[in-house]
């Protein structure tokens, strides 16, 4: 019954996120420069979150998550195909900003937008209980799930993804840095991310959703 509940309470949470227009009819600041198309997959049976930044212009356009190089990365990481990936029952995907936020003066993506978690999150996670390990990717995510685990940068904060990850509670929780090509000097200078980090990941995903 109460999974019943969770459920009908997901999809209508879901419903109400599709419709949102809050960026671009009550935003907090700059409204956003475009249509909202918020990219998000909830799920009451999913074990694993994805937890990221924000869709990027592809993932705007095909409306599908991770749908670019970052989400090839992505999978590479975690060990898993596109069919896996996809699957709502065992993954589900929620950035800390739903929408494409724009470009900035330099042509990067802006910061995801700050509506989506005043808006969102809390209610979002309040209904996901059964997540058991949540991939937190990137400092905006960070800040937001790792709050007094979280170290004084990301490199750091990554650099002791293995500890955080034993010391947390359900969810526990796995930092990762943005898998976007712009990291890749990143992953070149740590390479222990790739030693140390990628196969509990591998672990750790493939037994959440075997
Ligand atoms: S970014 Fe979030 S709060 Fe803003 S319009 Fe999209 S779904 Fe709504």
């Amino acid at each position: 019954m109460q999974a019943d509940k969770h459920q009908n309470d997901l999809k209508a949470l879901q419903q109400k996120i599709s419709s949102c227009r809050i960026c671009r009819d009550e935003p907090i600041s700059t409204p956003l420069p475009h249509e909202p198309n918020p990219v998000v997959r909830l799920s009451s049976t999913a074990r694993i979150c994805i937890a990221g930044q924000a869709p990027g212009i592809r993932v705007h356009e095909s409306s599908i998550p991770f749908n670019d190089p970052s989400g090839d990365r992505l999978r590479q990481w975690m060990g898993i195909d596109r069919d896996i990936f996809y699957d709502e029952g065992k993954i589900a995907i929620i950035p800390m900003g739903f929408c494409f936020p724009g470009w900035d003066a330099k042509g990067g993506d802006l910061p995801p937008r700050k509506e989506c978690k005043t808006q969102w999150h809390d209610q979002l996670f309040t209904l996901m209980p059964q997540i058991e390990l949540l991939l937190v990717i990137g400092q905006y995510a960070q800040n937001y799930h790792m709050k007094a685990q979280k170290k004084k940068n990301l490199t750091e904060t990554v650099r002791h993804a293995v500890d955080i990850w034993h010391k947390s509670q359900k969810p526990r929780l796995l930092a990762l840095p943005h898998p976007s090509w712009r990291n890749s000097g990143w992953l070149k200078r740590n390479s222990w991310f790739e030693e140390q980090i990628l196969p509990l990941l591998r672990r750790e995903v493939k037994q959440l959703t075997a």
